[in-house]
């Protein structure tokens, strides 16, 4: 019998380490310093680097990595439940080196980078020396990779690119981005494009402005123009017309780890919730006594679990099979799932503090928006839907009879005739 969901003890004593280090360490952070990838600002490094060596010395640093790239290599389900734990606190994951979009963006160096790209990009990645930027979406379309119109066009050893992209997350910090360019414009439509390595220091890489989401004033959300930028030709990422490989290598793991990472913060809100209706009287009794907030109490606790369970499930298959693709629909489901729960328990958690829930100080009405960025981010939630519908109907087949397979007349006639006897003696008997 193999189902278990117990967690060995050795690994349960670095989760309760992670779990006090994070309460103690890393939540205060968030007060203090502006922005985790601001590599320029010196209380950031003054606070997180000796944070960082605490962390490499627990081993627990960069848990989503082999040990061949510095990380000890435990798996998804280990590191889904460490993740459960950095989703709680904004700065944890930078200090545990597993921070989005470089952890995908180190995967795909690891995958697809020349020595050159591992020297000069992927170990300082891996050291948090330097952060990145995936620069793929542009203003006239995100969900359909096959309307982008940057070009990268080889003219002796150097690519010349031309477009613009948006939402190029964290590039007013990196110190070089990933850019999806068309490079065959004459192929098919999934063979049109080729990723890129692009410093950010290049001449031409206009950052024409940093949009924020919800009420910020100061996004990290690049709209960058990218006019005449040069850079080597041995900068490809793969092979030519190879992006859309080399971006599902980021994606798979990537949805995943957003998802671990969302289930801390869901549980967060929760508790926040629970302590609130227990807390709160109104009209002679506490919240927790009103059927209605119960609801909102038994629906969080059951989503919740139910999300957690097909994270770590899906988590537990990826290392079984180590193919992201044949966990494509599990992860979809995932990706799908994850905006709506986090949305419906931060929501809960908002309304059942009234006026403080909705204020600035509470973190649930930023929750709220932060639902829909994780609904878009890595592509929006009707697409995932599309894919898990898709892989589900590989498995069944359509019948040609007037009625479906199931239809219970037919099934009651055959029935009949394949007991005639027994129903004729105890009918005659
Ligand atoms: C906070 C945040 C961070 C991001 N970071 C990055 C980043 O670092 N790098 C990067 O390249 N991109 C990034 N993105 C962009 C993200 O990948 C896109 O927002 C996403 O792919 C959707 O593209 P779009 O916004 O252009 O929406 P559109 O493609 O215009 O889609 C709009 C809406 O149309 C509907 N829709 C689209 N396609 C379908 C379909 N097939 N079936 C049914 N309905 C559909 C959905 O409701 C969708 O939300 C980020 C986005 C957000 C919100």
């Amino acid at each position: 019998m193999a189902w278990d969901f117990d967690t060995d003890p050795e690994y349960q004593e670095k989760l309760d380490w992670a779990a006090n280090f994070v309460r103690e360490e890393v939540e205060p952070l968030q007060y203090v310093i502006k922005h985790p990838n601001d590599m320029e600002d010196p209380i950031r490094n003054k606070l997180i680097k000796p944070l960082q060596q605490k962390v490499k010395d627990m081993g627990l640093w960069a848990c989503h990595l082999g040990p061949d790239l510095g990380g000890p290599g435990y798996g998804q389900v280990k590191l889904g439940l460490l993740n459960e734990i950095l989703g709680g606190a904004g700065f944890a994951p930078i200090v545990f080196g597993c921070q989005a979009p470089d952890t995908g963006n180190s995967e795909i160096l690891a995958h697809y980078g020349t020595q050159r790209h591992k020297d000069q990009y992927l170990q300082p990645l891996l050291n948090n020396e330097i952060v990145s930027c995936f620069s793929m979406t542009e203003p006239q379309g995100g969900a359909d990779p096959k309307v982008f119109k940057t070009t990268a066009v080889l003219e002796g050893d150097e690519w010349v690119i031309n477009g613009h992209k948006w939402f190029s997350s964290n590039a007013r910090y990196a110190a070089f981005l990933i850019v999806m360019c068309v490079t065959e414009p004459d192929a098919a439509p999934y063979n049109k494009m080729s990723m890129i390595i692009v410093p950010t220091d290049t001449p031409g890489v206009n950052i024409l402005r940093n949009v924020g989401i919800g009420g910020d004033e100061d996004g990290t959300h690049a709209y960058i123009h990218y006019d005449n930028v040069r850079v080597p030709a041995d900068n490809l990422l793969g092979e030519r017309g190879e992006a859309f490989a080399v971006a599902q290598t980021r994606l798979g793991g990537g949805r995943i780890h957003h998802a671990m990472r969302t289930i801390g913060q869901v549980q967060k809100s929760f508790d926040m919730m629970c302590e609130r209706v227990l807390s709160r009287e109104t009209q002679g009794e506490l919240l927790a006594k009103k059927q209605m907030v119960q609801e909102k109490i038994a629906d969080s606790w059951m989503d919740i679990q139910m999300f957690r369970l097909l994270v770590l499930q899906t988590a537990w298959k990826i290392d079984k099979y180590q193919d992201y693709m044949m966990v494509r629909k599990d992860i979809a489901a995932v990706k799908a799932t994850m905006p709506r729960v986090f949305h419906d328990v931060a929501a809960n958690a908002l309304m059942i503090h009234g006026s403080l829930g909705v204020s600035n100080e509470m973190p649930f009405s930023r929750q709220v928006i932060e639902s829909f960025h994780m609904g878009l981010a890595d592509g929006p939630t009707e697409v995932h839907k599309v894919t898990v519908a898709r892989q589900v109907l590989r498995d069944y087949n359509g019948t040609n009879g007037m009625f479906p397979t199931r239809h219970i007349p037919a099934l009651r006639e055959e029935a009949i005739k394949r007991f005639a006897d027994v129903i004729e003696d105890a009918v005659n008997a």
